[in-house]
């Protein structure tokens, strides 16, 4: 059965970016766009997980989780703008399992909402769709999604989170070319405004810590379109 998803999130952008990656990603989704209707919705019983904005109108995000956990222990995840470390504090204090900064990259999100839901009773582990997402590999190279953690021939090795990311976009994409377009909206944000050859430096500090060290071809590079890792590299 389908894991419902409710996103609280007054910003339209924002909601409907979460709505389509999650029903990419095979979860049901409700949506709220106010503290009210959010707190109504995720008390209604119908939602199993509750991706909660904090700046809203009518309740904000912290009065709908102090209002919810009076009655409810249902997994939410907090959204908080940039480097307001009290907010984090103030979200994990009053009860939220998780929370996010604005502006996060989408995979990091759905990665955090598998690990809570885990955590919670092993819901929604495979995905809706009964893939198991949580091992992507090729050839000596093992991501546990799950753990965080990559090897190379049963070595770890060692990455930042974009790293990480990068090489997760890349290989759950096996065999299909990413243009660096989508490597940057899905390993950095949707509005990310910084350097567009970033991918490419992270591709390259990716290559310095599994190429180089262990003397393969890992990552293809698919000239003017982006880059693939393909079975047999
Ligand atoms: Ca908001």
């Amino acid at each position: 059965m389908a894991v419902t998803v409710l996103i609280v999130e007054d910003e339209e952008k924002i909601g409907r970016f979460l709505e389509l990656e999650l029903l990419h990603e095979g979860y049901e989704v409700l949506k709220a766009v106010n503290g009210r209707e959010g707190l109504e919705k995720a008390q209604s019983g119908r939602a199993d997980l509750v991706v909660l904005d904090v700046m809203l109108p009518e309740l904000n995000g912290f009065e709908v989780l102090r209002r919810l956990r009076k009655n409810s222990d249902i997994p939410v995840i907090m959204l908080t703008a940039r480097d307001e470390v009290m907010d984090k504090v103030a979200g994990l204090d009053g009860g939220a399992d998780d929370y996010m900064t604005k502006p996060f990259a989408i995979e990091e999100l759905l990665a955090r909402i598998r690990l809570v839901l885990k955590k919670r009773g092993g819901v929604g582990m495979a995905g809706a769709d009964g893939r198991d997402k949580n091992q992507l590999k090729v050839g000596k190279l093992c991501m546990d999604v799950q753990r965080y953690e990559v090897s190379y021939d049963g070595k770890q090795v060692v990455l930042t989170h974009r790293e990480f990311e990068l090489l997760k976009v890349l290989l759950e994409n096996k065999n299909i070319v990413i243009s660096r377009d989508t490597l940057l909206e899905k390993v950095c944000g949707y509005d990310y405004m910084g350097e567009t050859n970033i991918i490419d430096v992270y591709v390259r500090y990716l290559r310095s810590k599994l190429d180089d060290v262990y003397q393969v071809k890992i990552i293809q590079t698919v000239r003017g379109v982006g880059y693939c890792i393909k079975d047999e590299s």
